[in-house]
């Protein structure tokens, strides 16, 4: 038998989830969340000029994340996923113009990109041929072998399997970057080695990509505010918990009862609210570090990119990494004749000094070494938003760091994308946060590898109830 009265502190993606689970099991849930809306790091802001709402940042999701569209389908929000049915990373240079696809093809895993790689302009013979030591590199190692090499870096791990620093930079790096927010000479190899034997060399449709058709901001605040309200969830915004123990919290002077707490904050506000009662663990939690992501959004009267370009990854180029082609999120009247090009800026934390002016020059400089013929194109206004506190940092040594569930003993579980879910701080790692604390609130044996039950499948591919680009 579960708690009765849960109170979930934090109404991001792991509260969320947590929040929505136990009221199918059956809690009467108390959802507190500090802001007037629901999704925490998920966040839309109001473009001051143009009056639109835009996520802070593009949130780039993969075929991988199955607790999170279990979540999406829980809410009835599987509309705004649309999903690869191949996957398909296309890679360009700037300077060199040529556009390349990391694909799959017809060999099983963990070869199915190989074809492809094969034919990767950037790379050389040499790099390619040293890469295939590291996809079986990759396949040797296990569940419990990996977390072994947290103490060295991703790096060193790639150096020690022979691959060369292109394939390390452009490579290794470029997918570091991307997935873990950090530098691959500062990432935890144990990390790193999990993101590509699970993702890139993982099951063949892993990485297929997956484009949201709205903010995620909007669904947060939308289906799922509204499936958590269906669930009898009593859903408390603009309300600040300022301090927790099992039986009770305090908020706002007001003291609220509950059976069981789960903490749902980022790391460093949870080692705020543990530190009277749990000094140790609010240090190790403490220790984790955070890395910077910046938003560019870029708006523009007509197509600055073409009209069929959907987005690609930018070889060397530090701050310019990716480009996506967001208009098709656009509503009428806005979308008539706009175009929104994104890019999201990982391991931002060297640039968050820069201008808006010098971002928007790189931005520029970019785009003209790619589509010169389209400068003359109007760039009507811009929103760059900058947050330092993006992501926790997977450093070496950091997953000690990371508590479990019960670290904080009886009454309070921990959750959020930061707790030792194995994941980095993704949407799917807060997902299976909040997802493990309903299990151990309710003694329900669950192994989040496992689908939740009695929640929507994840995607596969073909799959009719959800939508492919
Ligand atoms: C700009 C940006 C881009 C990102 N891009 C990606 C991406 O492409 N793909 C991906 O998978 N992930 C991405 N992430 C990471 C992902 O968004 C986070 O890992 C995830 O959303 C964290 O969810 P969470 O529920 O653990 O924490 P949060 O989202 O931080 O939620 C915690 C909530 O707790 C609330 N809170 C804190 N203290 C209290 C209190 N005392 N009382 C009440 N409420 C409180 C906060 O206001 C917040 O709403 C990105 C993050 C950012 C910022």
């Amino acid at each position: 038998m579960g708690a009765d009265a849960v109170t979930v502190v934090g109404g991001g993606i792991a509260g969320i989830s947590a929040a929505l689970a136990l009221a199918d099991l059956g809690s009467k849930v108390t959802l507190f969340e500090s802001r007037a809306h629901l999704g925490g790091r998920v966040a839309s802001v109001r473009h001051p000029r143009m009056g639109i709402e835009i996520d802070n940042c593009q949130h780039a999701a993969f075929r991988i994340y199955d607790r999170f569209f279990q979540l999406l389908g829980r809410a009835g929000a599987q509309d705004i996923v649309r999903i690869q049915n191949r996957t398909e990373i296309p890679f360009v240079s700037p300077e060199k113009k040529v556009f390349a696809s990391l694909r799959t093809g017809r060999l099983s895993p963990p070869n199915h990109m190989m074809t492809s790689m094969m034919r990767f302009p950037y790379l050389s013979m040499k790099d390619k041929l040293a890469m295939r030591k590291a996809v079986k590199a990759f396949a040797a190692e296990d569940d419990e072998g990996q977390w072994q090499l947290d103490d060295i870096t991703f790096e060193e791990w790639l150096e020690s399997k022979g691959q060369t620093p292109r394939t390390i930079e452009r490579f290794f790096g470029f997918f570091t970057l991307a997935a873990l927010n950090l530098n691959i000479s500062e990432a935890s190899a144990a990390q790193g080695v999990m993101l590509f034997r699970n993702g890139l060399f993982g099951a063949r449709d892993a990485f297929d990509v997956v484009a949201f058709s709205q903010d995620l901001g909007k669904a947060m605040n939308g289906s799922l505010l509204t499936a958590l309200k269906e669930s009898g969830v009593d859903v408390r915004t603009s309300s600040t918990v300022k301090s927790v123990a099992k039986d009770h919290v305090i908020v706002e002077n007001q003291r609220i009862e509950h059976d069981h707490v789960v903490i749902a904050t980022p790391p460093h506000l949870a080692a705020r609210l543990l530190k009277p009662t749990h000094s140790a663990l609010s240090e190790k939690i403490s220790a984790l570090e955070y890395r910077a992501l910046i938003g560019i959004h870029a708006f523009y009267r007509g197509s600055r990119l073409p009209d069929d370009f959907h987005f690609a990854a930018m070889i060397d180029e530090p701050l310019i990494q990716m480009i996506f082609n967001r208009s098709h999120e656009l509503d009428e009247p806005i979308k008539d004749g706009l175009q929104w090009v994104s890019v999201p800026v990982s391991r931002a934390d060297d640039y968050l000094n820069l201008s808006d002016e010098e971002i928007m020059a790189e931005l520029k400089r970019v785009l003209e070494c790619l589509w010169p013929e389209k400068s003359e194109v109007e760039l009507v206004d811009h929103l760059i938003v900058r947050v330092p506190k993006a992501t926790f940092a997977p450093t070496p040594g950091s997953s000690k760091n990371r508590p479990l569930v019960d670290s904080a003993g009886q009454g309070i579980s921990l959750a959020g994308s930061y707790t030792m879910t194995g994941w980095p701080s993704t949407i799917e790692s807060a997902t299976r946060s909040g997802l493990t604390a309903a299990a151990r609130v309710h003694n329900v044996t669950w192994d989040c590898d496992d689908l939740w039950p009695d929640w929507p499948i994840s995607p596969k591919r073909d799959d009719p109830d959800w939508k492919v680009i």
